[in-house]
């Protein structure tokens, strides 16, 4: 974005109006240009979706409908509804689970692992808090979680020191055995573990951690078992792929989000959650101004309202029941087992170049590898080489820390890729390497 675009954005409150043409003129051209490429073929930064085309629709007409998505009986609740119980069938949970469209996997995770600490809790935690109890709250997840998990338990006054981070094996999974270990030394400390976190793909390398094995010590300890799938957990939707995220259908509860490997427009995320009635008693609330009734506009509450914090809510279940409707979950696989399939010709091709070497196997969607020649500090090369990448509008990829060494990071969760962008993308590494010497 131009310095002279962005100083033209910087405008004087708008008390006149200038128009609506105005407005759209303005937007086509200091806005509409300068987005970041997420719907580009090679950008595979992060792991930000490509966005359907008829997601922009969808987002459109609901937006013209605009219904107020705490729950009211009309017809768009029913679409939720029905949204919500696909997406349990997906997810091979039972028919009596529940679950929220959320703005995303933040919002998921937070909403799971509060419903986590109140069906764990031996005490009223609603009305006394976390301090109303005898024995303090930990939770367990592995050192690659993603920081939403660490932001959850700071929110729900927890602390961050309440998540305790178990080391992983040479494949980025969580060490079982040491999770075993840590649960059995807090109890004898006296605090109460009330949850695992286990990931389903996680966001530095795409590793997904052994769900049965995790399963078993969570029932052992009576622990909720929670699954962060934010992009994995959507490997279900492929009969090829779905031996891979085996154990995610036992989980309590289940965040992942469909405008990552759904490609669907921002924003839109989801949380399942196993005991239908556990995630209500977490969240409802039954003020006089939002009295039920038989009959009318509000018949049948809020349903949507009494399973997460927010109470107006927009009408995102649209785009999921349109896309899902228009192009069948068949097409969904194909193009998430298509990603797959270019993750692993991406590593074949960093394999064909000597001055290329992987830094992580590749579990799922996700490739890290460096370029890995010359004099000058690697970390610093290969900085570089995203950077200039992305300034040259070649490709989009981002960096991580692998073993403390800086990664270029692919995460492929984009359904405008073809080979022909990966060979593109490698052959301009290579070259950007080479010319830094
Ligand atoms: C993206 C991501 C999140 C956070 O999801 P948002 O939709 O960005 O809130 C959490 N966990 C993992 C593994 C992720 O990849």
């Amino acid at each position: 974005m131009p310095a002279a675009v962005r100083e033209e954005l910087n405008e004087k409150l708008p008390r006149i109006g200038q128009s609506p043409e105005a407005a759209y003129e303005d937007f086509s051209r200091l806005v509409l240009p300068y987005g970041n490429g997420n719907s580009h073929p090679r950008f595979w930064g992060w792991v930000q979706g490509s966005g359907l085309a008829l997601g922009v629709i969808a987002d459109m007409l609901a937006s013209a409908m605009n219904p107020h998505m705490a729950g009211f009986n009309q017809a768009p609740r029913a679409v939720e509804e029905q949204v919500m119980s696909w997406l349990v069938e997906l997810m091979g949970f039972p028919e009596a689970a529940s679950g929220l469209l959320t703005s995303g996997a933040s919002m998921a995770n937070l909403t799971a692992l509060a419903t986590a600490r109140h069906a764990k809790a031996d005490w009223d935690i609603r009305r006394l808090g976390v301090r109303g109890g005898s024995r303090a709250m930990v939770a367990y997840c592995s050192t690659e979680t993603h920081s939403c998990m660490e932001r959850a338990m700071e929110l729900m006054g927890l602390g961050s020191e309440a998540l305790r981070l178990i080391p992983v094996d040479a494949d980025f999974r969580m060490d079982v055995a040491a999770l075993g270990r840590a649960v059995e030394l807090d109890i004898k400390d006296g605090l109460l573990p009330f949850c695992v976190v286990a990931n389903c793909g996680t966001v530095n390398t795409g590793a997904i951690d052994d769900l049965p094995a995790i399963s078993a010590v969570a029932r052992k300890h009576n622990l909720w078992f929670h699954v962060d799938g934010a992009f994995g957990a959507l490997a279900m939707l492929s009969p090829k792929l779905r031996s891979r995220v085996e154990g995610l259908a036992e989980a309590d509860s289940v965040a992942f989000d469909l405008h990552k490997w759904m490609y669907l427009p921002f924003e839109v995320g989801c949380v399942l959650v196993r005991d239908a009635v556990g995630q209500r008693a977490t969240f409802t609330v039954s003020p006089a101004y939002l009295g039920n009734e038989q009959r009318g506009v509000i018949a049948g509450g809020l349903p949507f309202a009494d399973r997460g914090m927010e109470l107006t809510r927009g009408f995102k279940a649209l785009k999921v029941w349109m896309c899902m409707k228009a192009y069948g979950v068949s097409a969904f696989a194909a193009a998430i087992e298509e990603n797959v399939a270019q993750a692993e010709f991406l590593r074949e091709l960093v394999g064909k170049h000597e001055e290329l070497e992987m830094l992580a196997p590749v579990s799922l969607n996700v490739v890290c590898f460096r370029f890995a020649r010359g004099t000058r500090p690697l970390d610093e090369v290969n900085r570089e080489i995203i950077v200039r990448l992305q300034e040259t509008g070649t490709a989009v990829v981002s960096s991580t820390s692998i073993g403390g060494k800086l990664a270029i990071r692919c995460a492929i969760v984009n359904h405008r890729t073809k080979r022909a962008d990966l060979e593109r993308f490698v052959e301009a590494v290579v070259a950007t390497g080479k010319s830094l010497g």
